[in-house]
């Protein structure tokens, strides 16, 4: 990274008309967690929890996952963190559990599907989560939510962990923020709905474009049609967006897409809250912010929803990035 670049690094990413956005980093790691806020990350917009339960021969106990999150949420010293509860199946798998072998593991027996029918497994999670909120600012997303049904039952695993906690007499944080991801198209659509139940939404275009255009996200085949400026994915996005805006809800987005500065235009002025992304692309969103008009883009972001192709998209964003300012 250059030197020009990193000084953008640890500063706000704020527009030239003066709009504060929000650059947190996504860590898989509690080590990754220990150089967050010098790379310039303002918190953590995705804690994938995954790694305590795949480097690992049985079950993380309540005890070990709780040392993880403390340990991350100290680091941050006060900074919000994002943890995302477990996340398995797919193309994940865990030796311990035994899973059966599917036909398609991303349509499959994955994430808040599986932790919903083993709730034994969120609730232990959930609490060490809780017990955890004392030493920082944490807050919990569900990843993979499909229906309205599903949040409620993750919620009332949330509101039974604090019983549980409280009965116990074992401390926890006032107003944790709970939300969920936006990664399958059925939820983008019912955003409306969510929104009224949520306290904020992430959205996760890795798996969000998978499913909207029915593209195997690993799929060397296929990449060419694997797009996040596909229109429809353009169009679910913004959905999200106001539907959380509606409600007094933050919107942020934690895929690939909130990390590549073609894109950052375009979330601009369709009104994106948050951006996390891996900590190395960092500078570069916050210098992308830095040359760009608030009120341009929300009118750019107009004029690329009616735009029926992705090719056409990006041309249309290339040619707003080179004009001369
Ligand atoms: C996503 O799907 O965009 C996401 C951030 O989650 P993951 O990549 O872990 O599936
Ligand atoms: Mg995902």
């Amino acid at each position: 990274q250059s030197q020009a670049l990193s000084v953008y690094a640890n500063q706000p990413a704020v527009t030239r008309d003066g709009h504060q956005i929000e650059v947190v980093a996504n860590i898989g790691t509690t080590l990754e967690s220990r150089s967050s806020l010098a790379e310039g990350a303002e918190g953590i917009g995705l804690f994938r929890t995954e790694f305590l339960f795949m480097n690992a021969t049985s079950m993380p106990t309540e005890e070990e996952q709780f040392a993880a999150y403390r340990e991350v949420a100290e680091n941050l010293q006060g900074h919000p963190v994002v943890i995302r509860t477990l996340d398995i199946g797919g193309d994940k798998e865990l030796p311990y559990l035994e899973l059966p072998k599917e036909l398609n593991p991303f349509l499959g027996y994955r994430a808040i599907r599986l932790c919903l029918d083993r709730p034994e497994i969120l609730l232990t999670q959930l609490r060490a989560i809780l017990r955890a909120s004392v030493h920082g600012q944490l807050k919990v997303m569900f990843p993979m939510i499909s229906n309205l049904q599903e949040w409620r039952q993750a919620k009332a695993l949330w509101l039974q962990a604090q019983e549980q906690l409280r009965a116990e007499g074992v401390a926890f944080a006032d107003g944790i923020e709970v939300g969920m991801m936006v990664e399958i198209p059925s939820a983008a659509l019912l955003a409306d709905q969510f929104a009224k139940e949520v306290d904020f939404f992430s959205i996760g275009t890795n798996d969000l474009v998978q499913y909207t255009v029915a593209v195997d996200r690993m799929n060397e085949k296929v990449a060419d049609l694997y797009d996040y400026f596909h229109p429809a994915v353009l169009r679910l996005i913004q959905m999200v967006i106001e539907a959380g805006h509606r409600e007094g809800k933050w919107t942020g987005m934690c895929g690939g897409m909130a990390g590549d500065p073609q894109a950052t235009p375009l979330l601009l002025g369709l009104g994106l809250d948050e951006w996390s992304m891996d900590a190395g692309s960092i500078a570069k969103i916050k210098h992308a912010v830095h040359g760009l008009h608030r009120a341009d883009c929300v009118a750019l972001a107009q004029r690329l929803l009616t735009l029926g192709t992705a090719p056409e998209i990006r041309t249309e964003l290339q040619t707003y990035l080179q004009q001369p300012e």
